[in-house]
Formats: structure tokens, sequence, C-alpha cells
């Protein structure tokens, strides 16, 4: 029952591995879509938020742990 939360910049954990064998994926772009760049390969893919929070297992790496404050960045 817990809600997923994640930002830009957050390093997150899918539920199905990318074909390369990485399973973390760097949130690089957030809207109405959501880019992800594969940390292994470095490729980028654009899916649906919606499919997004369906796929992502959970953040691995936060980057609000190491930053505190700012993100005045809306859209
Ligand atoms: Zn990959």
């Amino acid at each position: 029952m817990e809600r997923k939360q994640f930002q830009l910049g957050d390093v997150v954990q899918m539920k199905k591995p990318h074909p390369c064998g990485t399973n973390e994926m760097e949130i690089i772009r957030m809207g109405m879509d959501i880019r992800i760049k594969c940390v292994g390969c470095k490729h980028s893919v654009l899916i649906p938020r919606l499919k997004f929070e369906k796929n992502m297992k959970k953040v691995l790496r936060s980057k609000e742990e190491n930053e505190a404050g700012g993100g005045s960045e809306l859209t």
C-alpha cells in the first residue's frame, strides 16, 4: 500500500531487467512520460508514467539523500 516516490536523478530498479542484464535505471527526464537511462549500457527509453510506475520495483538511490532542498524545477 505504499506509494512509489521517485524524482529526477534517482536510480531505480525495474521489475524486468534490461536486455543487457542490468537492472538499474536512472531517471533522466520527468513529465507526462519518463525517460530512463540504463546504467549498464547507457541506452535510454521513454515510457509513459503509468507504465513506469507499474514496472518500477524500487528506488535504489535517491538523489535527495545527497542533496538537501533545492528542486524548484516544475513542469
Ligand atoms: Zn541496458
